[in-house]
């Protein structure tokens, strides 16, 4: 009788560093603060999506899916990437 097979794991691709960052330095986790600077995987320009490579789903509208489901709301003017804004 196998009975045990009623625990359900939990623990698939959750909290667990990018095995496949392959950079040096390596890209930040998706759960660190500079998640945005890693390394772009995919851009997808004509969709609105660019892939990072800790997992990152970052839209155009600077809106974040994080690998774990967490949604980030848009938080940068669209257009500026990353440019010092005087005013
Ligand atoms: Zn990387």
């Amino acid at each position: 009788m196998n009975t045990s097979s009623s625990r359900r794991t939990f623990t698939t691709t959750q909290r667990k560093n990018p095995a496949m960052c392959q950079h040096q330095p390596p890209c930040p986790t998706a759960d660190s603060a500079d998640r945005e600077a890693a390394r772009l995987t995919a851009h997808h320009p004509e969709q609105g999506w660019s892939l990072l490579c800790n997992g990152v789903l970052l839209f155009e509208d600077t809106g974040e899916l994080l690998p774990d489901g967490q949604i980030i709301a848009p938080h940068r003017p669209l257009g500026t990437d990353r440019v010092m804004r005087a005013a």
